[in-house]
């Protein structure tokens, strides 16, 4: 059986309040125990124009009571590497592609703010899911975490003395894994995001496990699911984006070689053929090849005739 995490992104002092205040009533009201991301010392400039909380860190430390766990979101959450590293989800980071001793920086402060209000995190997730080995490297140098939420795979495994719990979707869906984490950003949710997330909970209640339920007590490397799974999930996304590029392009390039005009009387007549063929069971692949023109005309010509399939008469 599939269990799921909630996972919360980009908590601030500057944030939507209003979203997070509405998040938080609903797992409360299922007992949804989430894993919250909080950004210790937020100068993202998308962020500039929520309101200040000034009692953020008070409402870090009651998350905290109630059983939410307390994940480090990177430092500033500001991008300074085009770098994807061992993630590469993005080509953006705040990390990867730095060397230690910046990342070592970033590490140390950050886990200096959280002290400063009383809050040791437990786990790491880095802006952009992106970091690399020398974020682990300064991880285990300058805090206490060792287990990082994000990658794509089947299950806990570990990796250089760190627990991955994966994190495979932005929204609740049925996954075929054993562990599925679903990421939210609460600040950019809208009342439908939160209308499914919602009816999601309701039918699958009993699957959804609070990030301190989870068995870290296992050993073992990736299995051949999870490499299969974290494969297949980053070959899926470069076909789904290569693949809406690539049809785009044939598509404007089949506009321009035909004209605007012909394009719209030749999609008319197209459905007007398709109609024609289903209307005398006749093969659709007559009329599909493009360079097949003069042949589905002619094809055409019979079935307009009435006679419906005959010898090719051209
Ligand atoms: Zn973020």
């Amino acid at each position: 059986m599939s269990s799921y995490i909630i996972r919360l992104d980009d908590a601030a002092e500057k944030r939507d309040i209003s979203k997070w205040n509405q998040i938080e009533q609903m797992l409360d009201a299922y007992a949804v125990k989430p894993l919250a991301g909080v950004i210790p010392c937020c100068m993202d400039p998308e962020m500039e124009h929520y309101e200040k909380d000034a009692c953020f860190w008070e409402k870090v430390r009651s998350w905290e009571k109630k059983g939410w766990t307390i994940a480090m979101h990177g430092y500033r959450h500001v991008y300074d590497s085009m770098d994807g590293g061992l993630n590469p989800v993005q080509n953006k980071s705040e990390f990867a592609g730095h060397p230690l001793e910046v990342q070592k920086k970033k590490i140390r402060q950050g886990i200096a703010v959280f002290r400063q209000h009383g809050i040791e995190p437990s786990v790491f997730f880095a802006p952009s899911h992106t970091f690399d080995h020398n974020t682990l490297e300064a991880l285990k140098q300058e805090s206490a975490i060792r287990i990082i939420s994000d990658t794509a795979a089947n299950s806990i495994y570990k990796y250089r003395d760190f627990w991955f719990v994966p994190q495979q979707s932005g929204r609740a869906r049925r996954l075929p894994f054993q562990i599925s984490t679903f990421c939210y950003h609460p600040n950019n949710m809208q009342e439908q995001d939160f209308v499914k997330l919602e009816k999601f909970i309701q039918t699958n209640r009993n699957s959804f496990l609070g990030f301190e339920e989870l068995d870290f007590t296992c050993s073992t490397g990736k299995t051949i699911f999870d490499y299969v799974a974290g494969q297949g999930y980053f070959l899926f996304r470069k076909f789904r984006e290569s693949g809406r590029k690539a049809a785009m392009v044939k598509l404007i390039n089949k506009v321009k070689e035909a004209g605007f005009c012909n394009t719209v009387t030749g999609s008319v007549k197209r459905v007007y053929y398709e109609l024609l063929c289903r209307k005398y069971r006749f093969d659709r692949w007559h009329i599909s090849p493009y360079e097949l023109r003069k042949y589905i005309q002619a094809a055409a010509g019979c079935i307009n005739k009435g006679g419906g399939y005959s010898a090719p008469c051209y």
